[in-house]
């Protein structure tokens, strides 16, 4: 049989996305024997992709911890030695300072865009209205030049963030403990998660929007979803770095959860399965369409959670999805058009 091809680093140092998965699996508490076993014979096989996590780990306790795992590495005790690695990783990050993070972060010069600039103020300017309402922060800007600084920084910060989300050439995709990142706007991470959301993130083109799913009643929280919603049952399970509290999670099973809403009647089921039959005829168009669902999800949303009206809400999602999939590949040729006849 034809050896694997041994992984290799990247120009940047960082571990290739295939090494990066079986680490991140394999430093998780369900680490198996397996995973394990095929993670040594990988660094067997390539002893680079060790030297790569060394280097980040600098400090005396962590060097100690780490040569504590190499000896019970030696000594086959594979399992014991990922603890001691786990420890010495925790222990790296100890040092974590964040003033100096955010040092670094305000020394970065980024290359402007002056197309999106605009944009990047308006988000600044509302996350500093948002923050602002918070006692403990209003409270600690005394000066004009304290909230000044504040509007800059959140500014700078949004330049970063959007660097990372759209410019960068590094995959930041997943860091090495299986993390995603993303979502990293001033605006949109203002907004909390949940499985059963009320407003759908849809990224396109440089562009983050914000679309309802469903009516939201006075004084309910806008809540989109960092993943897979109650109703993408084919979606494998994501496991986030917080507990998910949501209405849906706090439910024993999908039972459970679809107990506390109300049955749709025969007459609603069947105006559903009209719907779905809608939206397969080319006879009608985009928006006839759209507005066929959401009519459909503002008479019965009061039976929610509800099977039905879940499936109704995928399908609007994905042609929400679709239109500014549209929207913007229209405006890209408006912006070529305009730029042809200048
Ligand atoms: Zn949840």
């Amino acid at each position: 049989m034809d050896k694997p091809p041994s992984p290799k680093t990247t120009a940047g140092g960082h571990v290739p996305p295939d090494v990066d998965i079986l680490l991140s699996r394999m430093l998780s508490e369900i680490a198996s024997d397996a995973d394990i076993e095929a993670y040594r014979d990988m660094v067997l096989a390539n002893g680079e992709v060790v030297d790569v996590s060394e280097v980040t780990k600098s400090d005396t306790k962590a060097e100690q911890l780490r040569k504590a795992g190499n000896r019970l590495y030696h000594a086959r005790k594979y399992k014991a030695a990922l603890g001691k690695y786990n420890e010495a990783m925790c222990c790296a990050e100890s040092e974590y300072d964040p003033l100096a993070e955010f040092k670094e972060l305000h020394k970065t010069v980024l290359n402007t865009n002056t197309e999106i600039e605009g944009s990047l103020k308006a988000c600044a300017a509302l996350s500093y209205a948002v923050l602002i309402k918070n006692p403990a922060i209003n409270s600690s800007l005394t000066t004009k030049s304290h909230h000044r600084f504040l509007l800059n920084s959140l500014l700078h910060y949004t330049r970063v963030a959007c660097f990372l989300m759209w410019n960068s050439h590094v995959n930041l995709s997943t860091t090495s403990t299986g993390h995603v990142l993303s979502g990293l706007t001033s605006v949109g991470s203002l907004i909390n998660h949940s499985c059963d959301p009320n407003v759908a993130a849809i990224y396109m083109g440089g562009r983050l929007k914000f679309i309802l799913l469903r009516p939201i009643r006075a004084g309910e929280q806008i809540l989109t979803a960092y993943g897979p919603t109650w109703y993408d049952r084919n979606h494998p399970p994501v496991t986030y770095s917080f507990v998910c509290a949501c209405p849906f999670c706090v439910q024993p099973s999908m039972q459970h959860w679809l107990a506390t809403g109300r049955e749709l009647s025969l007459g609603a089921e069947r105006n559903a399965d009209m719907l779905l039959a809608i939206l397969q005829d080319e006879a009608f168009n985009d928006v006839d369409k759209l507005h066929a669902i959401q009519q459909y999800i503002q008479r019965h949303i009061r039976f929610h959670p509800e099977d039905t009206l879940s499936r109704i809400m995928t399908t609007y999602r994905l042609y929400l999805l679709e239109m500014v999939k549209k929207d913007i590949e229209r405006m890209g040729r408006e912006a070529a058009v305009a730029r042809v006849f200048e």
